[in-house]
C-alpha cells in the first residue's frame, strides 16, 4: 500500500519529470519514479499474463520486469494479489458533467469517448468536460444539432446540418473523433438511412469515424452496413430483434461477417434498455461472433442501475465464457484501435504512456442483468482498485 507521503512524493515525481534534461533535479531521481509491483499483469499486445512489476519514469512505461526486479524506484505501490492491465478505454459513455470523467478513472477508465450526447447547439459543454477531465476524453459529435433528446432527435431529419456540423469539427478538431447517429425507430422513426448518409456528409471533408446506434432500426441491419466505411463503428451489437444481427433461423447475417470483413467495427454499448440480452449475446459467442470492443453506455442512471461501472460490465463477459485476457483485450489494444486518438494507448509497451488500471478479480456470487433485466449468476467480478494516468496514481475513494 502506498502511505500518504509516498502519494503526495508520486505526485511530485510527476512534475519533477515533466523538468527539461539535464535539470540537476532530474539527474538526482531513482530510474524509476514509481514501481507497480507484484501483480499479475495482463497486456494482450505483449501475450503477457505473468507475475510482474510494471516501472514507470516520466509519465511512459519504462519497464515490465519480473517481479521484484525493478528496484530503483522513487515510489513502490504493492500490487500482490491484483490484476494489471492497460489502462481502460471506454468507447461508449456519456460524460456530460463535469464530475463525470473522474468518477471513470476511479473505476479504471484511464481514456473515454462521449458518445453524441451533444449536437451543434452545445457542443462547447462537451468539450468543457473534456478539458478539465483528467483523463483522456473525446467527442463523438451528435449529428442532431440539439444532442440526444428524450423524444428522439432525429425523428425531424432536418435537426442534421450538415455545414454546421462540419463547422463544429473543425473548431475542436483535437477533441472531436467521429459523429454519433442513433439510427433506432425511436429516435430517428423511419429517417434511419438518412442519417446515416448525412453523418456520412458530415465526416467527409475530416475523414473520421462515424458510430451508428442501432437496435429496433426501421431498416433491415444490412442497409445500414452498406452505408458504412472501413472504421465505423456499430454499437448495440448485440440489440435484441428486430433488425438484429441474425436472419430469422438465428444464424448471424453474412452481411454483418462481410462488414467485419471490410473493416467495421461492431461494439456492445450496455446501457439500459434494448441493447442487448444474454439470449443475443450467447447467440452471437456460440456463433464465434466476438464484440470487437466492450463498451458501458454509461450514464447518470446507468451508474444505478445494470451498468454501474466499467468493471462491472466487463465481468459480465466473463460470466458469459469469455477467458479474461480477451475481455480486457476488448477495453485495451481493441479499443484503443478504435479512434487514431487512442492509438498510442492500450498497451503496456516501453514508451508508452502510463496509463494503468489495477483491478481486483474477486471469486464468490456475484448477479448480473441484462437490458431486460434478466438476472444471472457469475463466479468472478472485477473491481477497481487503483488507477495510474500519465504516471500519475490516483487512488479509489474509499
Ligand atoms: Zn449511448
Amino acid at each position: 500500500m502506498l502511505t500518504r507521503r509516498a502519494f503526495l512524493h508520486a505526485a511530485a515525481a510527476f512534475t519533477l519529470a515533466g523538468e527539461p534534461k539535464g535539470s540537476p533535479l532530474r539527474a538526482a531521481a531513482a530510474q524509476y519514479d514509481l514501481v507497480i509491483r507484484g501483480g499479475r499483469v495482463i497486456d494482450p499486445t505483449r501475450r503477457l499474463d505473468n507475475i510482474m512489476d510494471v516501472a514507470i519514469a516520466a509519465g511512459k512505461i519504462a519497464d515490465v520486469l519480473p517481479a521484484g526486479s525493478a528496484t530503483d524506484a522513487a515510489n513502490t505501490f504493492d500490487a500482490t494479489g491484483k490484476i494489471v492491465v492497460p489502462g481502460l478505454i471506454d468507447i461508449h459513455t456519456h460524460a456530460r458533467s463535469k464530475e463525470m470523467p473522474s468518477i471513470c478513472l476511479a473505476d479504471g477508465v484511464t481514456s473515454l469517448i462521449d458518445a453524441g450526447s451533444q449536437g451543434v447547439d452545445r457542443i462547447d459543454d462537451v468539450v468543457s468536460v473534456a478539458k478539465s477531465a483528467p483523463n483522456r476524453v473525446r467527442i463523438l459529435l451528435n449529428i442532431a444539432k440539439t444532442g440526444i433528446l428524450p423524444d428522439g432527435e432525429l425523428k425531424d431529419i432536418s435537426r442534421v446540418d450538415v455545414a454546421a456540423a462540419r463547422r463544429a469539427i473543425d473548431r475542436h478538431r483535437n477533441f472531436i473523433v467521429g459523429v454519433k447517429a442513433r439510427v433506432s425507430r425511436s429516435v430517428a422513426g423511419t429517417n434511419d438511412l438518412e442519417a446515416v448518409r448525412r453523418a456520412q456528409a458530415i465526416v467527409e471533408p475530416s475523414r473520421l469515424r462515424v458510430m451508428v446506434h442501432v437496435g429496433d432500426t426501421a431498416s433491415p441491419l444490412p442497409e445500414i452496413l452498406a452505408l458504412l466505411k472501413t472504421g465505423d463503428i456499430v454499437t448495440h451489437v448485440y440489440s435484441p430483434p428486430p433488425h438484429g444481427i441474425f436472419d430469422e433461423t438465428g444464424k448471424v447475417l453474412p452481411e454483418v461477417t462481410a462488414a467485419r470483413r471490410r473493416g467495421i467495427r461492431f461494439d456492445i454499448g450496455n446501457g439500459r434498455t434494448g441493447h442487448i440480452t444474454w439470449d443475443v449475446a450467447e447467440q452471437a459467442l456460440r456463433q464465434k461472433f466476438l464484440p470487437d470492443t466492450i463498451s458501458s453506455d454509461w450514464t447518470d442512471a446507468g451508474r444505478k442501475d445494470q451498468v454501474f461501472d466499467f468493471p462491472n460490465v466487463l465481468s459480465k463477459f466473463l460470466t458469459l465464457g469469455m477467458p479474461i485476457d480477451q475481455v480486457i483485450e476488448r477495453a485495451t489494444i481493441q479499443a484503443a484501435h478504435t479512434f487514431p486518438a487512442f492509438g498510442d494507448l492500450g498497451t503496456l509497451r516501453v514508451g508508452s504512456p502510463a496509463d494503468i488500471s489495477i483491478l481486483e478479480l474477486r471469486n464468490g456470487e456475484f448477479e448480473f442483468v441484462d437490458n431486460a433485466n434478466t438476472p444471472r449468476k457469475g463466479t468472478t467480478k472485477l473491481f477497481a482498485h487503483a488507477t495510474v494516468v500519465a504516471g500519475k496514481l490516483v487512488r479509489r475513494p474509499a
